[in-house]
């Protein structure tokens, strides 16, 4: 792995790089936690939602024998989801080169029971800022994809115009016509109605708080001024760095100019709802765990959890064309 594209040297070490990499380091020292450790996290039952959500995007989009590129995949989580999925080739790019190796390890099996049998896809993984690199000089050896997942990582594209553009340009050059972008990110409607609803520029539970800096105080976000509206976001247990707004309307206006058209964007407190009426979805849910027999049970999930989860949003674009046929 390592195709280097992330590189931070060079010219102009600006304040947009030493944001990403105050991202990327954030998420490289996040170690790998023990079965226990999980089970007791504060959030431990948002976690299982946030998977069941992202296993329902993969079987709603994917395809046995389908080439998946996994953009911001971290440590490998959807590995399983992909194989359950039956995927034919799996890339995954992230940042965060403790991430990147935390992934292999999990791909290569880290015990011998695993190593005997683990995925059935070959996989490459490589460490590079994908809001930075033009992946499809790397990748072109792997493209076209059938479909590429952006899963909690497309907001950190939106510190600049720049990073924003060469996010979609990525995508956009390596799906194959009618492929799908699947991916998840924060709600911004919802967290600037949180911000606005608020007395100061601060908000959150018992399990997250996000912060605004004063030079918000008038809580105005132009149209003519979309990227870079930064928040300081904590979540317990996951994540503690800054992240940028994405108004989702402008994000849908930027994906057309790069032939990504919108199939579908939820809440995920809608998306729950939806699809949680379908008996297989109920069924991993209950397997799952996170909302007890299906339904939001305080039990299980937490008020403080539903909340979070309120902030996000799940989304499905296609690149404009025509599958080749078969
Ligand atoms: N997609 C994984 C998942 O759902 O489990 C990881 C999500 S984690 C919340 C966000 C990930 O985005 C981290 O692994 C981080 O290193 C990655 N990331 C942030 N900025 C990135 C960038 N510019 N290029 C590549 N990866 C990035």
């Amino acid at each position: 792995y390592g195709a280097g594209g992330g590189g931070y040297g060079g010219h102009g070490y600006s304040e947009e790089r030493s944001s990403a990499r105050r991202v990327a380091d954030h998420y490289s020292a996040r170690s790998n936690q023990t079965l226990e450790e999980r089970e007791n996290s504060p959030i431990i039952h948002l976690k299982k939602l946030n998977n069941w959500i992202k296993s329902v995007l993969i079987q709603l989009y994917a395809h046995p024998g389908d080439c998946v590129l996994d953009l911001a995949c971290g440590k490998g989580g959807d590995l399983i989801k992909w194989d359950k999925a039956k995927v034919g080739y799996y890339v995954g790019v992230d940042i965060a080169e403790g991430s990147i190796k935390d992934c292999m390890t999990r791909y290569n099996g880290d015990t011998d029971q695993q190593r005997r049998k683990k995925f059935s896809f070959p996989a490459r993984l490589i460490c590079a800022d994908c809001y930075e690199a033009r992946l499809d000089e790397h990748l072109y050896e792997d493209a076209p994809f059938d479909i590429c997942s952006c899963q909690f990582a497309l907001h950190y594209s939106w510190s600049t115009e720049a990073r924003a553009r060469q996010a979609l340009a990525n995508v956009s050059a390596l799906l194959r016509p009618g492929g799908v972008f699947i991916g998840t990110m924060p709600d911004a409607n919802v967290i600037i109605k949180r911000l606005r609803e608020t007395d100061g520029m601060e908000f959150g539970n018992g399990v997250y708080w996000i912060s605004f800096g004063e030079e918000y105080a008038e809580k105005k976000f132009p149209a003519s001024r979309p990227f870079g509206i930064k928040y300081k976001f904590h979540l317990e247990d996951a994540v503690d760095c800054p992240e940028w707004v994405v108004p989702f309307h402008l994000f849908k206006l930027l994906a057309e100019e790069y032939d990504l058209e919108l199939v579908l964007t939820k809440n995920f407190h809608e998306f729950v709802h939806e699809y949680l009426q379908k008996p297989e979805f109920a069924e991993l849910m209950r397997r799952l765990g996170a909302l007890g027999d299906g339904r939001q049970d305080q039990s299980t999930l937490s008020q403080d959890e539903w909340e979070v989860a309120y902030l996000y949003l799940a989304f499905v674009l296609r690149k404009r064309g025509q599958p080749p046929s078969q």
